[in-house]
């Protein structure tokens, strides 16, 4: 299979340039030039498949033209080592729990599956690919766990001094090995910048191999559409219209959704629920998209002004305002109303929703009240409730939580190297690592 740039002047590409690369020379994002074709029939005996099996044909479907299918079964069954359990909240309202994973966001999926390709599509190089990747918190960490102790990879995790929370700053420095978290004394914009000298740098490129990991890689978003599959098997009567909530950000997960819908499974529609930060409620109205500066949030990693999967989804939809209507509904929420369902869910059905999974329980509610309650709705649960204790707390009395994947990291020591905003300082600290000079 091949894969195209959004921006269509760059040439198609494989699978593993598309991955080792993550952005196409033209700026482009890749996307591949056609989507398998799952069967009607394989929806009809899904509900005894395990969340492996169905991933394991939803990628054979994907990959099996570039990746041995033994292959592709492995990186399946030690990528997705955690269940990702459908819990019935109310009638017809089930929230799929994605938080699961070591680090209890759903980005663990996405990092955990690319970190396993690209070893394995590196793996006859003889110098060892280093991972460039800046972080405002969770990417950050689940990159650093989703590539620990992979073979054949260096891992430069790049924070701003300072302005991560702290159970945040302990899930990226604790680990050791071949993961390098280097503080910035800096801005998260700073870490981005540096990451993008270190990409863009001829003197280093040519010594060394460098790619980086963020949320653009087409790596990511594949796995991503294994639990819409996954999702649905796990529904007692999958014979009403699904709808799925996606709690959007950078759009990555809805695009993935989008992907497994093309690829054949029956969703009715996709909710695209937002807080504050509605360039795409409001593309949905208006038909423009009018990027702006991202405001702050209790969701934050949704926080995003000009989100980067807006034109993979444009290209899904042949840049038809129709056929995204037909497809999306998009609603905005603000911090008052997702405290408010947090707060409300608690008080009546004792389920604790974290911020992000509340606006996607918020946007799912208001879909059925404007469409009849004759669907089963599912929202996306993105992060487990603990990983945002201040926030949780404000608004649940002694909300305590903290699950043993959390618990354990705080004990750990952290270990990492600092920086000033210094272009040639970081440059130095990874050609130390890389042993080279
Ligand atoms: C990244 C993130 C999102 C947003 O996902 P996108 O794919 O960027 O739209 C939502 N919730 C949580 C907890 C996240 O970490």
């Amino acid at each position: 299979m091949l894969y195209y740039s959004t921006n269509g002047q760059s040439a198609s590409v494989s699978l593993k340039e598309a991955v080792i690369r993550g952005l196409a020379p033209d700026g482009g994002l890749f996307m591949p030039v056609s989507l398998p074709e799952i069967p009607a029939s394989y929806f009809n005996s899904l509900n005894n498949k395990t969340l492996r099996e169905i991933s394991f044909y939803v990628v054979s479907a994907f990959l099996e033209d570039d990746i041995p299918r033994t292959v592709l079964s492995d990186i399946v069954d030690d990528a997705l080592s955690f269940p990702i359990p459908l819990k019935e909240v109310e009638q017809g309202v089930s929230s799929l729990e994605l938080y699961h994973g070591p680090t209890m966001a759903f980005k663990d999926v996405g990092a955990r599956f690319m970190s396993r390709l690209m070893s394995y599509l590196y793996r006859n190089e003889n110098k060892s690919l280093n991972v460039i990747v800046a972080t405002s918190g969770d990417t950050g960490s689940a990159v650093a766990s989703g590539f620990y102790d992979v073979e054949g990879i260096n891992v430069f995790v790049l924070f701003p001094k300072s302005k991560v929370s702290p159970l945040q700053q302990k899930q990226i420095t604790t680990w050791g090995g071949n993961i390098y978290p280097v503080e910035v004394n800096g801005s998260f914009d700073d870490c981005q910048k540096l990451a993008k000298q270190m990409l863009g740098d001829r003197e280093l490129n040519g010594l060394l191999s460098l790619t980086s990991a963020n949320s653009i890689n087409i790596a990511r978003l594949i796995p991503q559409s294994f639990y819409y599959f996954h999702a649905f098997a796990r529904l007692e009567n999958n014979t009403r219209n699904v709808v799925f909530s996606v709690p959007s950000g950078n759009l990555g997960n809805l695009t993935a959704g989008l992907m497994a819908r093309a690829a054949g499974l029956p969703v009715h529609k996709f909710i695209a629920s937002a807080n504050i930060n509605d360039v795409f409620p409001k593309f949905m109205e208006t038909g423009q998209y009018k990027p702006f500066p991202s405001k702050q949030t209790i969701s934050n990693a949704m926080d995003v002004g000009d989100p980067s999967n807006f034109v993979r989804i444009n290209e899904l939809m042949g840049s038809s305002l129709s056929n995204f209507r037909e497809s999306i509904v998009s609603f905005s929420f603000s911090d008052q109303e997702t405290s408010d369902a947090i707060q409300r869910v608690h008080a009546e059905r004792d389920y604790i929703m974290d911020p992000h999974g509340a606006v996607a329980y918020l946007g799912l509610k208001k879909f059925l009240r404007e469409n009849g309650p004759a669907v089963n709705g599912i929202f996306l649960e993105t992060a487990h409730p603990a990983k945002f204790p201040e926030t949780m707390n404000r608004i649940i009395d002694g909300f305590d939580d903290l699950p043993p994947q959390l618990q354990g990291v705080l004990n750990r020591e952290e270990k990492f190297s600092s920086i000033g905003k210094d272009t040639p300082e970081l440059k130095e600290y990874i050609m130390r690592v890389n042993q080279v000079s």
